[in-house]
């Protein structure tokens, strides 16, 4: 099979390889359809990523070739879409740098994930005058849930301030947390303004007071090399739809040890060992947490996914997407009514690029920027209490991935100058 990096011929093991992306952009088919007669210039990664040929292909071939429902036939298709459905499992605690398999459990989404932990450990353990801490950037994915179980439990739900920089207030650490605390939940990188997270230094002042750490890693797996390993948390949570993966597939990750002293989320097939009448005990983990027939086909084809991702290397991922988002930030600034969100330093950021432009809303600017067959997203980007710090209502939001290139970011500027003169503004730039 062709490379999808380009080895240069010194250094190559020193430094991440340059992805190749006329190479990559290839493999994704729907990077070859037009929009309003104009190029699809993708992005809207950050929402959720294109899908390459083979993954779709996996979908298909699941179907055509192996359909069954896991688990329980004790026939040839259903051992095949066990071993498949399973070997997914694999290929995640690969990915995560040697992750306990057992410690997988499959759910829809991130949401899912995190509102799993939520029910299945908060409510549980979490009391009255507990306390909960989150920080001001959270997606609604990692705040409402533990509103929902703070309502219920009476229990305080806290946070960590934001600075204008779109960094984390971390000197309220110590006083944030305290021994009430129960469970300390963030994002290890944000969608809405690119930063990325000091979660080693928050989970060590959660740890002085035994509290629980839950990472959302839907914009960190998809994006950074994580070794579980390396990082201190209970549980972490990511969508597979955001790393070229099939939509309806989310992961939470635990210690086994952990999953097992937790009561079940969901009851029904699948989750149990053995149910009377009067009472129920449980499968072991992670099916424990599988309540129900799962996404059989999406979860076979993530397994492609991770492959293909494996075959990228994700330091070249990483490489590639500062190397865009120092260029697009460098050509925003360019334009003086807009104001980028989030830290200056394409090091402490993803490859996300959140601004606002003084003169134009961002809907109208997005809007304009379509008709240039440009997707970007405007809105409050499921964070309503970032938004509100930064005293907007929404942003414009460019967010790359491994098939986006340096053209890309010139249409995108190119649109944006566009969109102002529409509105009547720098008629000459
Ligand atoms: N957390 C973060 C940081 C996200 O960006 C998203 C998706 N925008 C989610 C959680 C929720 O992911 P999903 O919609 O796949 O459940």
């Amino acid at each position: 099979m062709t490379p999808l990096v380009a080895r240069p011929a010194a250094l190559a093991e020193a430094r991440p390889r340059k992805l190749d992306v006329a190479r990559i952009r290839e493999d994704f088919p729907i990077l070859k359809r037009l929009v309003h007669g104009k190029r699809l210039v993708y992005l809207d990664n950050a929402a959720t990523t294109q899908k390459p040929e083979r993954v779709i292909e996996a979908i298909g071939r699941f179907y055509r070739t192996s359909n069954a429902n896991i688990h329980r036939g004790i026939h040839k298709l259903a051992e095949e879409a066990t071993a498949a459905y399973e070997g997914t499992r694999k290929a995640v605690a690969r990915l995560l740098g040697g992750a306990d398999p057992r410690g997988v459990v499959f759910t829809r989404n991130c949401t899912e994930a995190l509102n799993l932990v939520a029910y299945a450990w908060g409510r549980h353990n979490v009391r009255a005058g507990d306390e909960i801490l989150v920080t001001e950037m959270e997606h609604h994915s990692n705040l409402v849930p533990w509103i929902i179980l703070a309502k219920e439990k009476g229990a305080v739900l806290k946070h960590i301030p934001l600075r204008e920089d779109g960094t984390l207030r971390l000197e309220a650490l110590d006083a944030l947390v305290t021994p009430r605390t129960k469970i300390v939940s963030v994002m290890m990188v944000s969608n809405a303004l690119g930063t990325i997270n000091p979660v080693g230094e928050i989970a060590a002042a959660a740890r002085r007071v035994g509290a629980k750490v839950v990472l959302d890693a839907a914009q960190a797996i998809p994006h950074l090399h994580v070794e579980v390993g390396r990082l201190d948390f209970d549980f972490l949570a990511f969508s597979a739809h955001k790393m070229m993966g099939p939509t309806g597939v989310g992961v939470l990750y635990a210690k086994p040890d952990l999953l097992r002293s937790m009561e079940p989320f969901l009851g029904g097939g699948e989750m149990i060992r053995e149910v009377r009448l009067d009472g129920a005990t449980w499968n072991e983990v992670p099916h424990k947490f599988e309540a129900g027939t799962p996404n059989i086909a999406d979860v076979v084809a993530f397994s492609s996914t991770i492959e293909y991702i494996e075959e990228l290397g994700m330091e070249a991922v990483r490489a590639h997407e500062m190397d865009l988002t120092r260029h697009a930030m460098a050509e925003l600034r360019k334009i003086p009514s807009i104001r980028i969100l989030g830290p200056e330093d394409p090091a402490r950021r993803s490859g996300v690029v959140s601004f606002v432009d003084a003169d134009l809303h961002p809907h109208d600017l997005s809007q304009i920027l379509d008709q240039h067959g440009v997707a970007i997203r405007a809105g409050h980007h499921c964070a309503q209490p970032a938004m509100r710090f930064f005293k907007v209502v929404a942003t414009a939001r460019a967010s790359f991935y491994i098939y986006n290139d340096l053209d890309d970011i010139e249409v995108l500027v190119e649109g944006i100058r566009t969109a102002r003169r529409c509105f009547g503004y720098d008629q000459r730039s």
